[in-house]
């Protein structure tokens, strides 16, 4: 895999697609219209699942909830889509028990859950990940000890899901770049080129990281730029009405013996009866989410004190011998929906948004691709690449031969080769086996857990040389190794790549790794061949971002 500054350098000239931006909607698009063979290039102003792709739910789900608003079709798309990431990606989406407590005096009764769950396994054709089985209060009790008693009724436990949502990103982004396509990360589209009659037929883009500007010519280009869609169609023509109307969701992350759950559980919120859901996470517990109008920069976006207090308040509802206290958060992070707007949504609650995705073709030529969730991005990317071969039809750009992408069929990189039984441990022995003995069993896991089949290949590297066995952050399981692999094989350029996206030290440490961002900035300097100045840049820059996501904690309690 070239990195990312051989990437750039790559980057200009002609391509069939310009994809702009690399969450999972613009890599879904980019890996589906290079498996039809155009080519193509991609353009992430920062990394790739900077934006909404790494702070959803981290849920791969049918969305349960969508059958109260009668969306069927929305649930039975995303139901056959868990199945199909189950198929490609089972290294990182992995199906998760959700109980869903039922209380005295709950608006939701356990008959309509009951029938809720058929209905719901239905849309999956009977074929979620596991049945789903009624819980009695003294099953709970065994099952689930931190869960209240109090009035408790019942629980179905139900499946769906989790993933790793940066990661089924970089993944989706990597198998386009090893199929040819070209994925530029820190590069910003800032203006388009356009033709005499002023279509659109490019983009000049600028390294971030640096300051050249390149121009690249696209048959089609593609916005996939989530809540900074409005931005890309105001770029192309300043008077666009907006096309989003933007929620934020917070998270908040406990070390698991603060909130000790086996299962994640769906929670009503006491005052606004909103749907949360807290989530075991390895040594970890998040609670999530809230749902809030937001307006300002998508990149200011950040959990405010409000935010956490709820959170907090909803978990000490259903746990309440187990009370999140402020000091317990470790970490905190906060994404935006891009949720379509336009007249039918206005003046609707914000939960009660659809979050259906919408395509538009300006008449420029521009394709906006808005709304939709992680687990619907292959369908809504099989979408876009229609609309984009249709339009280079129309304007007779259309080339000659073009393939079935498979891309529900062909596995992700990290799954080549993943047992079919699904057995963890297993993959786990083998990285444990390619390191040489030079690994504990704990670290193997996370290397298989994470990477799947290529976790091998991180283990090769601290066989070769063992220093890179060494603990990123004493007592934990990360290695230095991922870093090196970070940078060589999955085009991290940052400090702040590698311990948000790649590692997940942001989330997951006590100290949120600024522990652990000299000795990766070193490492990453040698690699890269940073200056000084250049590694300290970057490690300002990763203390800004924990800065932001700590910023709640100045605010009056
Ligand atoms: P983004 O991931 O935001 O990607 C857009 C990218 O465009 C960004 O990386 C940005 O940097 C880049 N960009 C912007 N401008 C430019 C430019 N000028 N040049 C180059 N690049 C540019 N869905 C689920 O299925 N399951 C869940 O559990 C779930 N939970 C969620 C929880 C929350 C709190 C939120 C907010 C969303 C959740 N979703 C969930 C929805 C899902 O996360 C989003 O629909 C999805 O991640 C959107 O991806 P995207 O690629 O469209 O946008």
């Amino acid at each position: 895999m070239p990195t990312r500054n051989a990437m750039w350098d790559r980057l200009g000239g002609d391509v069939d697609l310009l994809v702009v931006g690399g969450g999972i909607t613009g890599a879904g698009i980019a890996r589906d219209a290079i498996r039809r063979g155009l080519s193509v290039a991609l353009v992430e102003q920062r990394d790739l699942a900077y934006g909404t792709s790494s702070r959803s739910s981290k849920l791969v789900h049918g969305g349960l909830r969508y059958l109260e608003q009668y969306e069927f079709s929305l649930v039975f798309e995303a139901v056959s889509e868990r199945r199909i990431l189950l198929d490609i990606a089972p290294h990182i989406v992995n199906p998760l028990g959700f109980l869903f407590p039922i209380y005295e005096g709950s608006s939701h009764g356990m008959g309509t859950i009951a029938a809720g769950m058929w209905l719901y396994e239905g849309l999956s054709l009977f074929r979620s990940p596991k049945r789903h089985r009624r819980l009695k209060p003294a099953d709970l009790a065994r099952e689930e000890p931190p869960l209240t008693q109090e009035g408790l009724k019942g629980a179905p436990l139900y499946y769906d899901c989790s993933t790793d949502d940066a990661r089924l990103t970089l993944e989706t982004a990597l198998d386009a770049a090893e199929q040819g396509a070209t994925i530029a990360t820190w590069a910003r589209v800032e203006s388009f080129l356009r033709d005499e009659g002023g279509r659109i037929v490019g983009a000049r883009v600028r390294d971030t990281l640096g300051e050249e500007v390149r121009e690249v010519r696209a048959r089609a280009v593609v916005s996939a730029t989530g809540p900074w869609c409005d931005d890309l169609r105001q770029l192309d023509h300043p008077e666009t009405r907006p096309l989003l109307r933007p929620t934020k969701g917070i998270h908040l992350v406990v070390a698991r013996e603060v909130l000790p759950i086996q299962h994640a559980v769906v929670c009503f919120h006491p005052v606004d009866d909103r749907v949360l859901f807290a989530i075991p996470w390895g040594d970890r517990t998040y609670v999530g989410t809230t749902d809030t109008d937001y307006e300002g920069p998508p990149e200011d976006v950040a959990a405010d004190a409000d935010d956490v207090d709820y959170l907090i308040e909803a978990a000490g509802r259903y746990f309440p011998d187990h009370r999140i206290q402020r000091e317990d958060i470790i970490s905190t992070w906060a994404g935006l929906r891009p949720l379509i707007s336009g007249d039918t949504q206005e003046g609707i609650d914000e939960s009660m948004v659809s979050r259906e995705h919408q395509i538009v073709v300006d008449p420029s030529g521009l394709i906006t691709i808005a709304g939709g969730k992680l687990t619907t991005y292959r369908r809504m990317a099989a979408e876009v690449v229609d609309a984009a071969v249709n339009l280079m039809r129309v304007t007779g750009k259309l080339p000659e031969t073009l393939v079935a992408a498979q891309t529900d069929e062909v596995p992700l990189p990290g799954a080549v080769g993943w047992p079919e039984d699904d057995d963890h441990e297993r993959v786990s022995r083998q990285v444990l086996a390619a390191s040489g003995g030079y690994l504990d069993s704990v670290t193997s896991r996370l290397l298989a857990d994470t990477y799947g089949m290529r976790g091998r290949q991180v283990a090769q590297r601290i066989k070769a040389d063992p220093s890179l066995a060494s603990p990123l952050v004493e007592g934990r399981p990360e290695v230095m190794a991922q870093v090196d692999f970070a940078v060589e094989e999955e085009l991290a350029a940052t400090v702040e790549d590698v311990l948000v996206r790649r590692t997940q030290l942001f989330f997951r440490d006590r100290d949120q790794g600024l522990g652990a961002a000299e000795a990766v900035a070193g490492r990453m300097g040698q690699l890269l061949g940073w200056s000084a100045e250049e590694r300290q840049t970057r490690i300002e820059a990763y203390r800004a971002v924990v800065a932001l996501s700590r910023r709640w904690r100045e605010e009056p309690a």
